[in-house]
């Protein structure tokens, strides 16, 4: 018995673009094709409109339990699925206590269960001070770890030392799980010497993420850790990576759509709400990442969604500033109004990658077997990023008035309808996503 047909759609995926209903069983793709000749309990019309997979971020803080003043897991969770975005996965800071031991992974689980709109994965901690706890934290759902090489801006989620990373990625290959890690090396940030945006921006050279790529390849290759860079913010960053890759390593990296659409010039009319580290680069880097993103050479986007409230946002001294920036609700949008990107791409780069890299069970793609996570949008629609139309607890974003294309008509997670009509359903119909193995 088909519970749902999807009907008459242009069904996007990384491998495939063409008219095809999509039928849905029990929460899963049970047939995609031509005219599918079956009967079901609903039907979607979605002719003149395009279906792509669910979105996947995997780079959010929705600061759930602890900042909930920042943003909430119910409020993070419906801007996702209105951007069309259907799974997420939650960084273990800046939510308090953070996610550093399995006490305070139930206690996110718990509110995820709870609240969240779409279905969710979490990231588990690797600090200095817990490698006792990496184990739990596996045995209990984390899809892999998150360490940072620098200072994160959290006093309370430390950065690695040297050696708990090297002994953090033995543990986290003996798991056969994957490290994630922010490549800044402390040795080569220095203080602001001012007080300005470039101050700010000159005190995080390119070099520390170089310098940084470099030491985690090295230790990632010396014990077998699979491993990941977050936010690569320059084109060189990419390239390292290539290279490592073709020595053998087990590496990846991602970018977000701040590297991709500014540079660190933009801050003069961003001011604090465009801070973030590693810190918005120049326009020669901005263009060649936004280059390698066109020719296939960056594998994910994600937003790196980091909110706080505005007031933090503003001030005299840009250093003192809180680091960060606003946007997962339009990342795919923020994609499609440039029209130079070929949609199958950005249907890989937000959907499929993001689930074969992390090995996420079922998500990602529009076939059957997969979990019936669809994103039905008219491309016809063109807008800009409006504040009105965020659904942040903090509704702020650096994208604001960005050109953005598509209106989501309706996105569905597994089978079932989470937004519609410019409206979150109400409810809590995400559930916890696990990994292939
Ligand atoms: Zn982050």
């Amino acid at each position: 018995m088909t519970d749902l047909v999807v009907r008459g759609g242009t069904v996007v995926t990384s491998t495939s673009l063409g008219l095809a209903d999509i039928a849905v069983t029990e929460g899963r793709i049970s047939a995609v094709g031509a005219n599918l000749d079956l009967d079901a309990g609903q039907e979607i019309d979605a002719s003149g409109l395009h279906v792509f997979p669910g979105g996947i971020d995997s780079h959010v803080h929705f600061n759930e339990p602890g900042r909930t003043e920042w943003e909430t897991i119910a409020n993070g969770s419906a801007a996702l699925a209105a951007g069309g975005y259907t799974t997420f996965i939650d960084m273990p800071l800046n939510n308090l206590p953070v996610t550093i031991d399995g006490a305070a992974l139930d206690l996110k689980l718990k509110a995820a269960e709870r609240s969240s709109l779409i279905d969710f994965g979490f990231w588990g901690g690797l600090v200095s001070g817990n490698l006792a706890r990496l184990a739990e934290l596996h045995a209990r759902g984390a899809l892999g770890f998150k360490a940072f090489m620098c200072p994160s801006g959290i006093d309370e989620f430390p950065a690695c030392d040297e050696g708990t990373l090297r002994e953090g990625m033995k543990q986290i290959a003996e798991l056969d799980s994957i490290l994630l890690v922010h490549a800044e090396a402390p040795e080569r940030l220095h203080a602001p010497s001012g007080t300005s945006w470039m101050d700010f921006v000159l005190s995080r050279p390119p070099e520390a993420e170089w310098t940084a790529i470099s030491q985690a390849v090295g230790i990632a290759v010396e014990t077998g850790c699979r491993l990941h860079v977050v936010h690569v913010s320059t084109p060189h960053g990419f390239e390292m990576i290539r290279k490592a890759q073709a020595d053998g390593a087990d590496v990846s990296g991602e970018t977000c759509p701040h590297y991709l659409l500014y540079a660190d010039s933009d801050l003069e009319r961003l001011g604090g709400i465009g801070k973030c580290a590693p810190p918005l680069r120049s326009v020669e880097f901005r263009d060649g990442l936004w280059r390698k993103l066109v020719e296939g050479q960056v594998p994910m986007v994600v937003s790196d969604h980091s909110p706080s409230t505005l007031d933090l946002k503003h001030g005299n001294d840009f250093s003192a500033i809180w680091g960060g920036i606003s946007g997962c609700q339009t990342t795919r949008q923020l994609l499609l109004a440039r029209e130079e990107l070929d949609l199958q791409l950005i249907a890989g780069l937000t959907s499929i990658n993001v689930a074969r890299r992390f090995r996420l069970k079922g998500k990602g793609d529009i076939t059957a077997g997969f979990d019936a996570d669809l994103w039905i949008v008219d491309l016809g629609h063109k807008d800009v990023v409006r504040r009105e139309d965020l659904l942040y607890r903090n509704p702020f974003s650096a994208h604001e008035g960005q050109p953005i294309r598509g209106r989501t008509v309706r996105t569905l997670v597994r089978g079932k309808t989470v937004f519609a009509s410019g409206q979150a359903q109400p409810g809590s119909a995400g559930r916890l996503t696990s990994l292939t193995i």
